[in-house]
């Protein structure tokens, strides 16, 4: 109850920022990121971009490079918690492709207790609390996985694209939504929707960097003595990498691709930063992963926009686009 009130206090949408870190015999060269605070990231600025040596981002939160997964998670535990109180909780990963997004969010190949990502940990934390909480309410939880790839929606629990998105766009009533009830459930489910992705990148490799997967968990639940129900749902989004298309080299399908993600990610970024100031109108229509969380943006929903930024002094130009995303949407 108290955390509600205090990210009452924050508003709706937060912003996070880790960096991660230098890969394998890496660690020598120069990073880009100067200094992380709990709550701000600096970034060394050449002249090329600013006039500024160094210039300052303030998040809600920021992680450096040795920051583990547990210590990530345990600051989006509440967050993850309020979907059993009847929150609706977006999570998005954005940053360029090698950022650490799908570390953040599923882990790296190799997955032990450690390394787990958030969208385990998550469903973990959920089971924990509601079981619980069972005298008093009893729950449903049940997943769905969805791609989105070129503005069309595939369910990756089975291996249909999913018919008539593209007419009614906000509800994929056809998508499964499969109960779980164990950790291992949830594994299984996991495995089940990667191996899926896997089949649609046969045409072209690393298909997932240049599509979004969303992992959305439904929440019912009954109290015992009135019998009133109440609903929450958390949506964990792996967005496609936010690099900019290279111009000299992207035509065709690669053209293509990169438009349909320019336009997706600068739709929530538009979505986020007009639910941020408040404004009236908010355009959800503009992308279908927009219409697809319409009802989960916004009103009462949380949102957690969660940037992911490359040491490397040659990721600098992406770096600085990310932390302007970051800026405008918070
Ligand atoms: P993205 O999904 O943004 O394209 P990945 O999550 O695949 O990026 O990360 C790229 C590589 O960096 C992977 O090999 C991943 O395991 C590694 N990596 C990313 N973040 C971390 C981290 N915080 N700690 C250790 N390794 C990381
Ligand atoms: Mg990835």
């Amino acid at each position: 109850k108290l955390y509600n009130q205090v990210q009452d206090l924050k508003g709706n949408i937060r912003v996070y920022c880790r960096v991660r870190p230098f890969l394998g015999d890496q660690q020598s060269h120069n990073s880009s990121v100067s200094n992380v605070e709990e709550g701000s990231i600096s970034i060394l600025t050449p002249f090329k971009y600013s006039k500024e040596e160094k210039k300052t981002f303030n998040f809600n939160r920021a992680f450096g490079p040795s920051a583990t997964q547990a210590e990530v998670f345990s600051d989006m535990q509440p967050l993850v918690r309020s979907v059993l109180d009847g929150y609706n909780v977006c999570i998005f990963a954005y940053g360029q492709t090698g950022s650490g997004k799908t570390h953040t969010m599923s882990g790296p190949d190799e997955l032990n207790e450690e390394t787990i990502g958030v969208n385990y940990r998550a469903l973990r934390d959920l089971f924990l609390l509601s079981e619980q909480r069972k005298d008093i309410i009893s729950y449903d939880i049940s997943v769905q996985m969805l791609e989105i790839y070129n503005e069309q929606v595939r369910d990756l629990l089975t291996i249909d694209e999913i018919r008539n998105s593209s007419q009614n766009g906000i509800n994929v009533p056809e998508a499964s939504l499969i109960p779980v009830s164990s950790t291992s459930d949830v594994i299984s489910l996991m495995n089940l929707g990667h191996k899926n992705r896997a089949v649609g990148s046969t045409a072209m490799n690393d298909r997932s960097s240049r599509s979004h997967s969303c992992l959305t968990v439904h929440v019912q639940g009954k109290y015992s003595t009135s019998g009133t129900t109440i609903r929450g749902s958390m949506h964990l989004v792996d967005l496609a990498g936010s690099e900019r298309a290279d111009k000299s080299e992207a035509r065709g399908d690669r053209l293509k691709e990169a438009q349909h993600i320019n336009k997706s990610l600068s739709a929530l970024g538009d979505v986020i930063a007009s639910l941020a100031s408040k404004n009236a109108h908010v355009p959800y229509r503009n992308s279908k992963l927009t219409q697809l969380l319409q009802d989960s943006l916004g009103g009462q929903a949380k949102t957690l926009m969660f940037v992911h930024i490359s040491p490397e002094l040659e990721a600098l130009g992406e770096t600085l686009s990310t932390l302007k995303f970051a800026e405008r949407v918070s």
